[in-house]
């Protein structure tokens, strides 16, 4: 009896030991550090307690580490997406879900997120995820959105007062951002982006062109998402009319009547002043572009690897709507004339020294967050990005913004071990960061082998999740 005691306190004792070094070994791996436009080649990258303690070809290995092989595979620093929404946001879904929705990003390569509409449940999540409590990125959230008129998970903001309340709430509850939406009067706008400098926290969002518009967020110095308001910018200054194809002009067929009006000799212009006031833009390309731009049918919808993670309601719903949207009423040339604008949009601010941003915008729309996270980065090539550019935009760029390059977006000694683990190098085709051998979060890693099996799991869990709207 008292040896079989004495044999599993060993065994314990042992396996503690192990765990509390906690000591990793890439081996033979090609690394992409991000730092510039290189591939450090064969080498071992150790990793303890967390993070990157040594890169090199001559790295000793303690004898308890954990060995991956990276012969052949290419390092990146995690993936950072800036503009995610959850589907346990709002009321069609319990959320109790929220823990597996942050497993799909991990299993998709994205260790640090962006929320773009705060709840508290988020806030919630953000701490249980930076103590590792569960699989999860490292969250950052915007607060409720400021918007004019109520939308849900908002503050309806009317008045210059209601706006500076709205900014002193957030950042007591603890949000990292002020997310600003749709429908707010300029003074209104104004007042808000005051009381943020006074409570020293960021302005993001829309720059809803029909009340506060560009001009007017780039004096602010606001990290604009989506190009919002930028078509507006680019009328001639004959058109006929004021608006054109930003936010929600998108959905009326007249509005794009307004692209005969484009000058594109302003785009060079507008690249320059954007970068001077706030080098760092979020277009969320791929979900603009394949969501209203380019045409979608019921079958590329259904052949989707993220469909399955639908509830069915939300499958019919938006194939229900993309069949009888009136955007349909536009001509598919001009709307790919449209993408075509917003892709020299892009690359003019990447050109004036912009700071471009991955953002997927999911997942509304049936494109899910973390599968389209590669969608974004290869709609961010399309518009003229390298490789290396459209990288820079998924790891070193939005580090950057939110305020921890010490920690993430490069692969160095001293950062947090979250990287990715390729079969191929992304650099010779972006698409590459969809073959992943795995993925380190914090230092803990989990092979794709086994994540695909969490995904497989996850997948009927969310699609059966919809408890609908609440009367
Ligand atoms: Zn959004």
């Amino acid at each position: 009896m008292k040896k079989i005691v004495l044999l599993v306190l060993l065994f314990v004792t042992s396996a503690l030991a192990q765990n509390d070094k906690n000591v990793t070994a890439f081996t033979n791996v090609n690394v992409i550090p991000m730092d510039k436009e290189r591939v450090l080649q064969n080498q071992t990258v150790l990793i303890k307690n967390g993070m990157i303690a040594e890169i090199g070809n001559k790295v000793k290995i303690p004898k308890n580490a954990q060995i991956i092989d990276g012969k052949g595979k290419y390092l990146i620093p995690g993936l950072v997406d800036m503009h995610v929404h959850l589907f346990s946001d709002g009321d069609e879904y319990p959320d109790s879900i929220a823990e597996d929705e942050l497993k799909v990003m991990i299993a998709n390569g994205v260790t640090t997120i962006r929320l773009m509409i705060g709840t508290p449940e988020q806030l919630v999540l953000r701490a249980r995820a930076a103590k590792g409590e569960i699989i999860a990125p490292t969250v950052y959230a915007a607060s409720p959105h400021l918007t004019g008129k109520e939308q849900g998970n908002d503050f309806v903001v009317k008045t210059e007062e209601e706006a500076r309340e709205a900014v002193r709430k957030s950042k007591a509850a603890g949000y990292d951002f002020i997310k600003i939406t749709t429908f707010i009067d300029a003074k209104v706008y104004e007042a808000a982006v005051d009381e943020a400098a006074k409570q020293k926290i960021r302005v993001v969002g829309h720059a809803d062109s029909r009340f506060v518009g560009v001009e007017r967020a780039l004096k602010a110095k606001q990290q604009i998402e989506h190009l919002d308001g930028y078509m507006e910018m680019l009328l001639a200054d004959n058109a006929p009319m004021k608006g054109s194809i930003s936010d929600l002009y998108v959905y009326n067929p007249k509005n794009w009547e307004s692209l005969d009006f484009i000058d594109e000799n302003k785009i060079a212009d507008v690249a320059v002043r954007t970068v001077a006031a706030n080098p760092f833009v979020d277009p969320t390309q791929h979900f603009m572009k394949n969501t209203f731009g380019l045409p979608r049918t019921e079958e590329s919808i259904r052949a989707q690897p993220d469909f399955k993670f639908y509830p069915k309601q939300v499958q019919d719903f938006y194939i229900g709507y993309l069949k009888r949207t009136k955007i349909n009423e536009v001509p598919l040339e001009k709307r790919a004339r449209w993408v075509g604008i917003r892709n020299k949009l892009i690359k003019a601010i990447y050109d004036a020294g912009g700071k471009i941003m991955t953002g997927s915008d999911t997942p509304e729309f049936l494109w899910l967050y973390g599968f389209t996270m590669h969608r974004e980065m290869k709609a961010l090539q399309e518009a003229g990005l390298s490789n290396f550019a459209v990288l820079e935009a998924a790891t070193k760029n939005p580090s950057a913004f939110l305020g921890n390059p010490k920690q993430t977006g490069t692969i160095e000694k001293g950062k947090r071990a979250d990287l990715v683990l390729l079969d191929a190098n992304p650099l010779e085709n972006i698409s590459n960061t969809e073959k992943r051998a795995g993925v380190m979060l914090n230092g803990k890693y989990f092979t794709q082998t086994e994540m695909n099996r969490w995904l497989d799991e996850i997948a009927p869990k969310l699609a059966n999740s919809y408890i609908g709207k609440k009367q």
